[in-house]
């Protein structure tokens, strides 16, 4: 049975609400005949950040596909999937990814050394970088923001890891060859007034203060689609509404992508960008969730000198940031949707429709934002939650993301599995992607932990059941 056109209709989130004018891209390419009398260079499956992101650097002066061809075919429309869906973050991530990344693959974390971790967040740091750099060179209107990152400890526990891990970062650091010189720019607020009056979240007990950034993530992929459309040094081209079914490698060299009544596109490299949807293409990667999300317009205590200068990530709560007009986008993490009962294991994990907006979500996002930051007061007609959607994400095996040739393949290549961080990541993966399309080598400016090993592709295979996506512990032991 073919996965799309899927038999739901998917929520709108605001961000999908609100890019609908003549430079959207909606129905881009959709009546238009695909390339089927000839071999393209390069075939995209998917145009969210990650497929969009490659194709830009792919049509960069001096890229690899300087002269050639690319084709983006998308199931639906550019930035329908989770990247038109996520909370708008560009974030980074602090020495809290010591826990995840370093516990035992056996106890579900990716069983990486503190080197890798070192290269993983320094990596974080500089995707945040090029994400400003990119739209500062190409003119880009999406409300991207360089601000504050606040972590905000809300639990004891949380309190006491934070300053295990912070030591261990920081012994780690200094031990560090490769690093030397680099740090994480985290200033920690140890004392709890000063926690909350600067947070403004009531039951703030210490706040890292990092860095990050924010956009309007559709408006943003669609940009960067545009630049690669108008690259006058590439030939591309991006499909809408044109599912692939499935994809075989001919003799050739060369991969026979099948788009249905669309007919076939040949290319001499596909490249698979389709995040949590990637099972239907290559059955072995199926660790999928759905999470929902909102926007709630705030009451003019936060509004104007009162909004929020920070994006956020409250501790056993949720993730959130505040948009120069509209208000403020959040929604629960996954262990807490499970934990506050909003949604049981079976709605969370596995399942791919993005059309419900569930009733205990609703009564969540709309009560959170008035019981965690203080001073919040009354909502008017018009203000607190006005609209909720939700959104697929995939996550890895081993919780970080795929990246490469995939291995027993010829001339096929993915980038997927950021469990829950793609956006801290993605232009920065694609980047080094596009480099290695160009040389045949990994670009050594990405994690090579990231790499898709034939190893971690078996693993994957293992594990066709899904996994509930948690953050494992950094055992005592190890720190
Ligand atoms: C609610 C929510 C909150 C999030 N919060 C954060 C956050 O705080 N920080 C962070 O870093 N990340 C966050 N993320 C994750 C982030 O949004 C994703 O990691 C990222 O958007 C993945 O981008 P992608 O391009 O790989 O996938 P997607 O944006 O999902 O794009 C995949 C595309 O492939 C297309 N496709 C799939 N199958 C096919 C097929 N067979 N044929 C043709 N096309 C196909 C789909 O239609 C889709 O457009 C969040 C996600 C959600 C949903």
């Amino acid at each position: 049975m073919p996965a799309f056109p899927q038999k739901f209709h998917s929520t709108v989130s605001h961000w999908q609400q609100t890019n609908r004018g003549p430079t959207s891209l909606w129905n881009h390419g959709r009546k238009t005949q695909l390339p089927t009398d000839k071999v393209v260079d390069y075939v995209i499956i998917g145009a969210g950040a990650s497929g969009t992101s490659l194709a830009y650097h792919l049509s960069r002066a001096g890229g690899a596909a300087e002269g050639k061809s690319v084709v983006i075919l998308d199931a639906k429309d550019v930035a329908s999937g989770a990247s038109g869906r996520n909370g708008g973050h560009v974030p980074t991530q602090t020495w809290r990814m010591f826990a995840p990344f370093m516990a035992p693959k056996e106890k579900g974390g990716a069983g990486l050394s503190a080197d890798d971790v070192l290269d993983i967040i320094f990596f974080m740091q500089d995707n945040l970088d090029l994400v400003e750099r990119l739209v500062q060179e190409e003119g880009i209107d999406a409300d991207f923001k360089r601000t504050q990152r606040f972590e905000v400890l809300t639990t004891p526990e949380g309190v006491a890891e934070n300053e295990r891990l912070r030591k261990f970062y920081l012994d780690i650091l200094a031990r560090s060859t490769k690093h030397k010189g680099r740090s994480l720019d985290v200033e920690v607020i140890w004392d709890t007034a000063q926690a909350k009056k600067m947070s403004r979240v009531k039951n703030a007990l210490a706040v890292n203060r990092a860095i990050a950034g924010s956009w309007h993530p559709h408006r943003g992929v669609t940009a960067l689609m545009r630049r690669a459309l108008e690259s006058k040094h590439a030939d591309v081209k991006f499909f809408s509404w044109a599912p692939v079914a499935g994809f075989t490698e001919n003799a050739d060299g060369t991969v026979s992508v099948d788009c249905g009544d669309r007919g076939i596109v040949t290319a001499r490299k596909l490249i698979v960008a389709t995040c949590a949807y990637t099972h239907h293409l290559m059955p072995e990667l199926k660790n999928i969730y759905r999470l929902q999300a909102g926007l709630v317009v705030p009451p003019a205590s936060f509004s104007g000198e009162q909004a929020l200068n920070a994006t956020y990530a409250v501790e056993q709560a949720a993730y959130l940031i505040q948009t120069p007009n509209a208000g403020f986008v959040f929604g629960p993490y996954e262990k807490v949707a499970v934990q506050s009962g909003l949604t049981t294991k079976q709605d969370m994990y596995n399942v791919e429709d993005d059309s419900v907006a569930t009733a205990p979500y609703r009564e969540w996002l709309s009560n959170f934002c008035r019981t965690a930051f203080a001073g919040w007061g009354e909502e008017t007609p018009g203000e607190g939650l006005t609209t909720m959607w939700s959104g697929i994400l995939c996550h890895s095996v081993d919780l970080i993301p795929m990246v490469g040739p995939v291995p027993g393949r010829t001339n096929t290549f993915m980038t997927a599995g950021y469990s829950g961080m793609g956006m801290a990541m993605i232009i920065n993966i694609t980047r080094g992607l596009a480099n290695q399309l160009k040389t045949g080598e990994w670009d050594e400016t990405v994690p090579r932990c990231f790499q898709l090993t034939e190893e971690r592709l078996d693993k994957a295979k293992e594990c066709l059941q899904p996994r509930e996506y948690s953050v494992p512990k950094l055992d005592q032991a190890r720190l």
